[in-house]
């Protein structure tokens, strides 16, 4: 096959989404790899001294043919998931694990950065140049580039074996996710269940030429089940279908999550020991904000001492709810949701589905837009690419001349072989070199409701913080003005300042004259009444305590697991199921089912790259939240706190540290003050 046949050898432009198939994968991978490590060899062997020019450029330009491939494929991979595309997908993987492996321990590599470095010419090199050279010796010793040969051997099996466990993780949760169903044929038994779930429910049967209502547990159909569902019995069902999907509860045991996690712990210890370090924590907190375990668990715990007055206040009120309005003298794992949801009602009588009608998509974007050219000074228009399925769209962002700056496409359905959740990649990176330029392109992937019944997508308000969340991530990778690749968009970004601008996009979803523009309801075409708007925002906070407490179980529950829990020893817990008991005997507040398996598809740290690095959420979200007190002192769309905003924070991407970045743009260091006020966690409120 000739590099033009395949269209992952193409990098003329946008990927060819059109032509893209599974035979396609190998040879591209296998040709860019040759290539990439004929750079490499290059590079390695020059006899010139190392400049610049000689080293980093060669070495970027490989690399960045590779991961514009490489990031079609795990796309595609991702969110039209096939047999084929599997295969192809597992059988590519190690290679590229492989060769990032040999790279990162490649001492002549090692030697030719470390030379560039104490080079006289290193001052002179742009900031962003400086920080890539320093970040790529962080690496190359958190690579293993100074073990000895055997070590390197080792810890390069370690990384290919923990990628194939990654893999593993995920497709288990996907593959026992999507299995599972339910199928009921009577009306009654859905009592309570709201119309358009009903509706996406009705034709997943037909679809099957089943009669009824299939159920299943994506989101957009579990969630609402648990929520409204008054059948207590199908609650439970669902309930416990979906807290041991992955688990040696599970309906396949092949799905277990359980060994996979053991494994993974086991070798993530090792690779820490085999680096110098005591613990994994140690190893994932060096390119971090924060520095060690210690820091975060004291983090963790002083949060959780504020949160959990507010926790057990919520639980108490639901549970003397439930008891005086809803019969339930017990309130069971599977009854939380739906009797929050008629707290919730009762309280500022409204529902999640009254509102939602107000949320058509498009109407959405379009505030989401008017949001952000009014902000960042930027215009963002509807334009056409190949994508991977007919509801893909794709746009245009231009600055005020017209200039190109950057693209990205809204995959906002739910489907089957799709992954969940919801996350932005980059699928090309903001680079200049030389004469030649690209513009940075991303992809923003959530599971949302599809339309159904002839009528639009319409969104609840959680789903439009979700698309205003990822689309925070994408602004990151978008409006940069870094040139370096490596450093540009939300590459190089600490783990635990990413979530600073999406958290950041969120807060816009809060505000009236937003919303005002942003809701259209679906039949009367009116907008958000601003008594519903009113009684919205007085739910806002609404067990934000109990949500708060569940995060920190979480972030705790991760941090120790990599930082004090020893897989081999079994010490100081027996299990990671321990330590969670453990935790949650510390933080959490709500009591769960013995049954309860969640943690087995916690796959942000599992398969993602939050592992020791969960707390990055509230880490974050505090510096979201004071970055934002900003806009609230000077206006909530002050174009001119939203220039400095993208000047100082999202146009640097990993061209300098966080904290210098938060600094500058908000004149002082982090408070938690509009963190705490933000979630109504003051004594006064
Ligand atoms: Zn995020």
């Amino acid at each position: 096959m000739n590099d033009l046949a395949n269209p992952l050898l193409d990098f003329s432009g946008l990927p060819r989404f059109d032509a893209i198939r599974p035979a396609h994968v190998m040879p591209a991978v296998d040709a860019l790899l040759a290539d990439a490590r004929a750079a490499v060899e290059r590079v390695a062997t020059d006899p010139q001294p190392a400049t610049w020019n000689r080293v980093v450029e060669p070495i970027a330009d490989a690399l960045d043919r590779l991961d514009r491939a490489w990031s079609a494929v795990s796309h595609l991979n991702a969110v039209v998931n096939s047999p084929e595309l599997r295969e192809a997908y597992n059988a590519s993987q190690p290679k590229l694990v492989a060769f990032y492996t040999d790279m990162a321990q490649d001492l002549r590599l090692y030697a030719k950065y470390r030379a560039l470095r104490d080079a006289p010419a290193f001052a002179a090199l742009e900031p962003a140049q400086r920080t890539l050279i320093d970040n790529e010796l962080r690496d190359f010793k958190l690579g293993g580039a100074e073990l000895p040969d055997a070590d390197k051997a080792r810890l390069k099996s370690l990384n290919e074996e923990l990628a194939d466990l990654s893999t593993k993780f995920e497709e288990n949760t996907l593959d026992s996710i999507d299995a599972w169903a339910h199928y009921v044929d009577d009306a009654q038994g859905l009592a309570g269940v709201p119309a358009d779930v009903l509706a996406a429910a009705q034709a997943a049967a037909e679809a099957e030429g089943k009669p009824g209502w299939k159920l299943t547990l994506q989101m957009p159909c579990y969630l609402p089940v648990m929520q409204y569902a008054q059948d207590r019995g199908l609650r439970r069902r669902l309930h416990e279908a979906y807290a041991t999907h992955a688990s040696e509860l599970g309906a396949n045991p092949a799905w277990d999550n359980g060994p996979v996690i053991e494994r993974i712990l086991v070798l993530r210890r090792e690779e820490a020991v085999l680096l110098g370090y005591r613990n994994f924590a140690e190893v994932s907190l060096v390119p971090k904000m924060a520095r060690t375990p210690a820091e975060v668990t004291a983090f963790l715990r002083d949060l959780a001492s504020r949160a959990r007055p507010f926790a057990k206040r919520d639980y108490a009120d639901l549970l003397a709810f439930a008891r005086e309005q809803l019969g339930l003298p017990d309130l069971a794992p599977w009854d939380l949701a739906f009797a929050s949801e008629r707290l919730k009602a009762d309280r500022y009588s409204f529902s999640e589905q009254e509102v939602r009608q107000y949320f058509p998509e498009d109407q959405v974007l379009a505030g989401l837009f008017r949001v952000t050219e009014t902000l960042y000074g930027v215009r963002i228009r509807e334009a056409s690419a190949p994508t991977w399925h007919p509801s893909v769209r794709f746009f245009d962002i231009v600055d005020g001349s017209g200039t190109l700056v950057g693209q990205f496409y809204f995959d906002l359905y739910a489907r089957e072989n799709k992954r969940s959740g919801a996350w932005m990649d980059d699928a090309i990176n903001r680079r200049r070199s030389g004469a030649s330029f690209q513009h940075p392109v991303a992809y923003l992937t959530c599971n949302l409701s599809a339309p159904a019944g002839g009528k639009p997508a319409t969104f609840t308000h959680d789903e439009v913080l979700t698309i205003f969340h990822e689309f925070g991530h994408g602004l990151h990778q978008l409006l940069t003005r870094v040139d370096t690749a490596g450093v540009s968009g939300i590459q190089g970004v600490e783990w635990d300042a990413v979530e600073l601008p999406s958290q950041f996009m969120e807060n816009f979803c809060w505000e009236w004259d937003v919303l005002a523009h942003m809701t259209r309801q679906v039949d009367t075409g009116l907008p958000l009444p601003r008594e519903l708007f009113d009684k919205m925002l007085a739910a806002k906070n609404f067990q934000s305590g109990l949500g708060t407490v569940r995060q920190l179980e979480a972030g705790l529950f991760d941090m120790l697991l990599h930082a004090d829990f020893d897989p081999v020893a079994r010490t100081p817990w027996a299990s990671p199921r321990d330590l969670l008991e453990a935790v949650q005997k510390e933080v959490a507040v709500v009591p769960r089912a013995p049954y309860d398996r969640l943690l087995l598809s916690f796959g942000h740290i599992f398969a993602g790259g939050y592992a020791a690095g969960y707390y990055s959420y509230k880490w974050a979200e505090v510096l979201s939240a004071d970055a934002y007190s900003l806009f609230e002192e000077t206006g909530v769309l002050s174009p001119s706190a939203g220039a400095r905003f993208r000047d100082e924070v999202l146009s640097r991407g990993g061209s300098r540290p966080a904290m210098e970045s938060f600094v500058a743009f908000r004149g002082r260091p982090p408070q938690l003050d509009a963190f705490l006020r933000h979630n109504g966690m003051t004594v006064s409120s």
